[in-house]
Parts: structure tokens; C-alpha cells; sequence
């Protein structure tokens, strides 16, 4: 196999990373393979039993630099002063056919200097569900890290319980600089570090940007398009700490992540989440605060710190209002409204509190507005409908409603009963689930598999997603 590496992070100075191989695995059996990406990435892949030597880990290739990267973060609010790669190795990086370049790395591939208390692994369940995930947030055209392949270990793996599958991840990510990555040397007070990284941040991501300050503007405009993009296919992070905050603005690290059947402003899937910090109306907010952190260590390396203190606050100051012009954008086109004016907000806001009120569910009821079935999703139906008929006045003056609701509503996402249903039958060694799932949510807003549409029973319901990944 061939992978046309190109790296650039292992040129960066030693206090950055640290350089370590894989931890070999038992018996690594490919178990998905993402075809498409490895072309677009420049990979020329020949006999797939080394393929999976590869993406477990066993075998390094060639040119590439394998490392560790360091980076810190906060966890939840706290501030945790070094977390690192535990169980990550950045293999190195390719310039893809898209002239693109790209970080290939490693998840559960063994013990780090990072790992601390961890073993360096991930399971199955996991691993493939960041596979059908990230996959199905790339199919929805929303920026994400991507999914190259999953390898099973043929190990052994103990979480909340024993005996579980082990797994390697193949990530794919624009980089996997975070604001945690900033954080380190600024909390450390390594302003030469902090400098080149800012230096390194700018040339890979926003060559425009000619200082700090304009690359935190460059980050903020990024994350303040991410979220709105995220709220407007019902997701939920789940765990968006500082360490898992990207600075090429894609949705990165998805741990206990889901996507909402009914609609709640103040959904929590995370089983860590105790009190609803990173709920999915609170994305916003988190990602302001987010911001305000990678503000706080790219001023330790201003001369000039009031100054700075004053334009980074400026530029904070500005993301509430730049997330709620993207909500708009993104929610107008979900009712059909190209050219949203700001009476639309309110529009939307009643159609979300009416939704949260019947309980109706969010992928379905955009999906099916202006038919019988998003009138189904209803209880309170005279409510609705006097909503329902002041929305059609609004279309009247829309060119193509209709088309442009079609591209802005999926009629299926990664429901987390079909995750939960895929996960378990892989587990026993069935991968048909997975690949009926990640064949439906490559073409997202096609109708091409209804019975995946369904919402779940009550007894097929998933209450909450667990760290333990
Ligand atoms: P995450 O919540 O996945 O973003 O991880 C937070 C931190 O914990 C990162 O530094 C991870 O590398 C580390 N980590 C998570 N799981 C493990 C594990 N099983 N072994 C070692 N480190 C881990
Ligand atoms: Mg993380």
C-alpha cells in the first residue's frame, strides 16, 4: 500500500508531540473501508490483509512520521492542564487529488506517554459508530474529520464491562489542532511554542489571517458556521470541551454523540453530562465560551495586551450574532424561505415551541411540512394549523419552496436505535446493519431506505450515550 505522505507537524519543534509507533495488535480483520476518501487522499491500496496491518497499526508505513500530539484543555468547564494523544497516533499527513492537505491518524492505537489512566484503546461500538457518523455529517455537507477505515483488534476491551470487542479508527481531519492545542503553551507560559503554532495554525488553515487576532476571527467565523449546521440536523455533541474544539472549525471527537428523535431544546444524550452544559440549545453558547478560551492564550503572545484584550473581545463579542444569522440561513431554508427577514426568526421559534410541546420529531416533521404527515406529528392541531397557514402566505413569494426544502431536510439520520441495533449486531460479527445504514446516509436527503425514517418505539428508545468509548 502506498500513501503519499507529506508531513508537516513532525517538523514542528519536539516540545509539540511525542514520537512513538503503534502498540501491535492481536489479529486485525478490516471490517470497513472507505473507498471513496482513500482516492480522493491519493492512497493506493493493493492487498487489503495488509491494508489492515496498516490501519491497526501493526505495520508502519512508509514516510510516514508517527507521533503523538500534546495539547491540554477544558473538561466540562474544568481546566485540565495536559491531555494529549492517549490513545491517538498521527501517522503523518497527504495533500489530497483536491489539493487539499490531510491528517491520517489513529484512534485506539495503544498506550501514549498521554494516555494516563487509560489502556490506549477503543472498542468496536465506538469506532463505528464515529465511522457511520462523521460519514453521514460529511453526506449532510457539513465540515467534520472523516472516516477511513475501522479495523477489529481481536483483542479484548474493559469498560463499564468486560469482553467487549477492540477496534482502531483510521481519522481523516483537515488537522486535529484544537483550542487545547493553544492552550498548553499559553498556560505554560511558552510564548516562542505558542508563537509558532500560531504561525503553523495560519499557513495550514487561514493564509489571509496576518496575526492572532485574525486568526481567532478566522476560527470564530468557522465555529459560528459549525454549529447552526449542527443544530439544523437535531445534533448533539455531547462533549464539547476545549481539547475537542477544532480550530479548522470540523466537527471533531464523536464520543457520546446523537442526533435527537423528539424535539427538546434541552436535550442531553452524555451520561457525564449531569447538568446539561453542552445541551443541544446550549451549543451556541458553549462555543462562544470555547472561543473565549482560544482568545484568552492567543493574547499571551501580544505585546500589546490591552489592545489585544480590546479586539478579541470585539471579536467575541460579535459570535452571538453571527450563529444566529447562520440559524437563520439554515433554518429559514428547512421551511422553505430562501431570503429570511428577521420576522422569520420568530416564525421558527413558535414551529420549534409547538414541536417541543407535541413532543413531534425534528428530522420528520421538516421532512414532511406542507403534507398529512407533519400534521400527524401534531396533538395540539389548531395550534399548528394556524401556524401552518401563515407559513403558506410567507411561501408565496419564494421561488422553489419545495426544492429547497428538499436539500435542506434529510429524510434519514443516524437514528441512535439504528446505531444501538447496528452496534450490537457487529458485535456477534453481523456487519449488514452497518453497511444498509452507511449506504442510506451516503445520499442523506434521497428517500431511498424508509424503513430507516421511523422514529424509535418506546421500547426501542436509547435514554443516553456513555463515555466509555
Ligand atoms: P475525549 O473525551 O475522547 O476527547 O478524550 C479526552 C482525553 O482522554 C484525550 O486526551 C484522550 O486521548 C484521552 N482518552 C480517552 N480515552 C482514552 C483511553 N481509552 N486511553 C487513553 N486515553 C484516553
Ligand atoms: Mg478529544
Amino acid at each position: 500500500m502506498q500513501i503519499p505522505f507529506d508531513n508537516s507537524y513532525a517538523a514542528l519543534p519536539d516540545a509539540f508531540y511525542t514520537r512513538l509507533t503503534p502498540t501491535p495488535v492481536k489479529t486485525p480483520h478490516l471490517l470497513a473501508f472507505n473507498t471513496d476518501l482513500a482516492k480522493l487522499l491519493g492512497i493506493k491500496v493493493g492487498d487489503l490483509q495488509e491494508a489492515a496491518q496498516v490501519f491497526a497499526g501493526n505495520a508502519t508505513p512508509a514516510n510516514a512520521a508517527p507521533l503523538a500530539q500534546l495539547y491540554a484543555g477544558h473538561q466540562f468547564g474544568n481546566w485540565n492542564p495536559q491531555l494529549g494523544d492517549g490513545r491517538a497516533i498521527l501517522l503523518g499527513e497527504v495533500i489530497g487529488t483536491d489539493g487539499t492537505r490531510r491528517d491520517i491518524q489513529l484512534k485506539g492505537s495503544g498506550p501514549t506517554p498521554y494516555s494516563r489512566m487509560g489502556d490506549g484503546r477503543a472498542w468496536l461500538g465506538p469506532v463505528l459508530r464515529e465511522y457511520l457518523v462523521s460519514e453521514a455529517m460529511y453526506a449532510f455537507g457539513i465540515p467534520t474529520t472523516r472516516a477511513l477505515a475501522a479495523v477489529s483488534t481481536g483483542e479484548s476491551i474493559w469498560r463499564e464491562q468486560g469482553g467487549l470487542p477492540g477496534a482502531v479508527l483510521t481519522r481523516v481531519a483537515s488537522s486535529h489542532l484544537r483550542v487545547g492545542t493553544f492552550q498548553i503553551f499559553a498556560a505554560r507560559g511558552e510564548i516562542e511554542n505558542l508563537k509558532t503554532l500560531t504561525q503553523y495554525a495560519i499557513q495550514r488553515h487561514y493564509p489571509d489571517a496576518k496575526g492572532p487576532m485574525d486568526l481567532l476571527r478566522a476560527v470564530c467565523t468557522a465555529q459560528a458556521a459549525l454549529i447552526p449546521a449542527w443544530m439544523a440536523v437535531g445534533f448533539i455533541h455531547g462533549v464539547m470541551n476545549t481539547d475537542n474544539a477544532s480550530i479548522a472549525g470540523e466537527t471533531i471527537d464523536y464520543g457520546p454523540c446523537a442526533f435527537m428523535d423528539a424535539f427538546a431544546q434541552t436535550r442531553v444524550f452524555s451520561s457525564i453530562d449531569q447538568t446539561g452544559r453542552y445541551a443541544y440549545g446550549n451549543q451556541p453558547n458553549i462555543a462562544v465560551w470555547n472561543m473565549a478560551q482560544l482568545a484568552t492564550a492567543l493574547i499571551a503572545q501580544m505585546e500589546d495586551r490591552d489592545a489585544a484584550v480590546e479586539e478579541a473581545t470585539a471579536i467575541i463579542h460579535a459570535m452571538p450574532d453571527q450563529i444566529e444569522a447562520n440559524w437563520l440561513t439554515r433554518f429559514a431554508a428547512k421551511i422553505g424561505i430562501s431570503t429570511p427577514v428577521e420576522e422569520d426568526v420568530k416564525r421558527l421559534e413558535h414551529l420549534l415551541a409547538l414541536m417541543q410541546d407535541d413532543g413531534a420529531d425534528f428530522t420528520n416533521t421538516f421532512r414532511a411540512l406542507g403534507t398529512d404527515a407533519a400534521r400527524d406529528q401534531f396533538v395540539n392541531r389548531e395550534a399548528f394549523e394556524a401556524w401552518h397557514s401563515a407559513w403558506q402566505a410567507r411561501l408565496s413569494t419564494e421561488p422553489d419552496p419545495q426544492a429547497l426544502m428538499a436539500r435542506s431536510n434529510p429524510a434519514v439520520i443516524p437514528r441512535n436505535h439504528r446505531v444501538e441495533e447496528m452496534i450490537q449486531a457487529a458485535v456477534a460479527g453481523d456487519m449488514a446493519p452497518f453497511e444498509r445504514l452507511s449506504r442510506a446516509l451516503a445520499t442523506p436527503y434521497a428517500e431511498t431506505d424508509p424503513d430507516l425514517h421511523r422514529p424509535p418505539t418506546s421500547d426501542e428508545i436509547v435514554p443516553a450515550t456513555f463515555c466509555g468509548t
